[in-house]
Formats: structure tokens, sequence, C-alpha cells
């Protein structure tokens, strides 16, 4: 394992362990929940949102390590940003997952969500970190059905 591989995996592990908007959030107006048979990752996404913003976000659930950081590092990096970003950040974190692309284009700053590109080399766990923004989407669509990543 690269050093840069080991850092990302320490990033995720923290993550797990410590989640960040983990908790119900009050002032919800969106809400979501996503499920992967393959894991048994659950997930409840609670999303405050206007026409324009992100507000809030936050997130309950149980699963694994990746899919706990996945939606932890997911919330930190969506408060406060415009709904347009958030699309572009799904579609760039999707290619890093699925190794579309190793890196960001440049266009966007995909900051922490760098450490999943390790995934590309395991398909199954790439649906446990793409749960969350599956469940996400949902809940910013007002998709009525329940989420799963299947
Ligand atoms: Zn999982």
């Amino acid at each position: 394992m690269s050093e840069l591989e080991s850092l990302y995996q320490e990033v995720i592990l923290d993550h797990n362990r410590r989640p960040r908007n983990f908790k119900v959030l009050e002032s919800a107006n969106r809400k979501a929940e996503g499920f992967n048979p393959l894991c048994g990752d659950r997930v409840t996404i609670y999303l405050e949102v206007d026409d324009e913003f992100v507000k809030d976000v936050a997130f309950q659930g149980s699963g694994c390590a990746i899919s706990m950081a996945s939606s932890s590092i997911m919330t930190e990096s969506l408060k406060g940003k415009s709904l347009v970003e958030v699309e572009r950040l799904w579609t760039t974190f999707h290619d890093i997952v699925t190794g579309e692309s190793s890196e960001s284009s440049g266009q966007t700053d995909v900051g922490k969500l760098a450490v999943f590109g390790g995934l590309s080399k395991y398909p199954v766990r790439v649906k446990c970190a793409t749960l969350t923004w599956h469940t996400l989407l949902a809940a910013l669509h007002e998709t009525q059905q329940a989420v799963s990543s299947e």
C-alpha cells in the first residue's frame, strides 16, 4: 500500500470512528432513506435546503466503515454549497470511485472526497460509498421511494 493510500485509509477510519453531522436535523425540510442490501448499509439523510443552497445536512445510519465515512465526509463537503455545485460534486465523486477519473479535473475542488479514489479496485465497495449520495439526491429531488443501491 502506498503512503497516500494509507493516509486515505486513516481519514476513512477516523470518519467512521467519529462521524461528523451524525444526528437528526430538526430544521430539515427534506429527508430520504437508503439501503445497500449487498453490505447491509443503511442511511437516512436530513437536508435543509432553499431554492439555491444546502443550508444544512446531517445523517444517521449504520453500516461498514466506507459507508459511514462516505456519509460523514459528504455532509461536511455539502454545507453551504449551491444545488448546482452539489450535482457537480456528485458527478466528480462518481468518476473518482469508479475510476473514470483518478483526480479532480481541476474544475471542481473535491477535497476529502479524494480519499475514496482507491475504491475503483473494489467494485462491490463502490456501492457502499455511493449509497449516501444516491440517498441525498433522492432527498433533493423529493423522490418518495426508498432508495436501494441495486
Ligand atoms: Zn458497506
